[in-house]
């Protein structure tokens, strides 16, 4: 989706940087872009654009994500792509948030709540309960282009949920002109 989610979260990693805290960015491996980075991008006159970049470090496993959260000297951890992460990511993020309750420590994750077919991503709703702040990021629908999109709309592919994918294969639509692909046919 297009609603500058990531832009956001490397924003409050640069800050945190000025500050001379220790930052950290990951991702999960199942991404298929599964670059060492993070990056935002904006859409200009119809084509996405590369705006913000940070690097990322790629987290395959568990143990991996437990040995980063319990760094003492992490002061701000960007999970990017949140979703993709499985459920072990809300008992690991509960029990750091009591570990490190005396800490200045912060955690932003970047995540879709919903698939296409408008269903939670598995770790989404507890990661948002146990959260101090929940932003929800709208971009503008790009089907009507009037309201206020929130909704995925996979344009191509299969019926898998996990399916990353990019600008062409999914877009950012309103509740109006959202329809579950694959199983009905555009309103508009
Ligand atoms: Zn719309």
């Amino acid at each position: 989706m297009f609603a500058d989610k990531t832009g956001s979260a490397i924003q409050d990693a640069k800050n945190a940087q000025y500050r001379n805290e220790r930052v950290l960015a990951i991702r999960p491996a199942l991404d298929r872009h599964s670059e060492p980075f993070i990056i935002s991008r904006r859409v200009i006159n119809g084509k996405p654009r590369p705006d913000l970049k940070f690097p990322a470090r790629i987290v395959r496993t568990r143990a991996e994500f437990r040995g980063i959260i319990r760094d003492p000297m992490l002061s701000l951890l960007v999970i990017e792509e949140g979703q993709f992460f499985p459920h072990w990511i809300v008992p690991e993020l509960r029990e750091a948030q009591h570990v490190r309750r005396r800490d200045k420590f912060k955690v932003v994750v970047v995540g879709l709540n919903l698939d296409y077919r408008l269903r939670p991503y598995d770790p989404m709703p507890a990661i948002m309960a146990m959260a101090d702040k929940v932003k929800i990021h709208t971009g503008v629908c790009m089907c009507c282009k009037r309201r206020k999109g929130r909704y995925t709309q996979r344009l191509q592919g299969g019926a898998a949920q996990n399916q990353p994918g990019d600008f062409g294969d999914y877009e950012v639509r309103c509740r109006v002109c959202h329809y579950i692909f694959g199983e009905a046919s555009p309103t508009t």
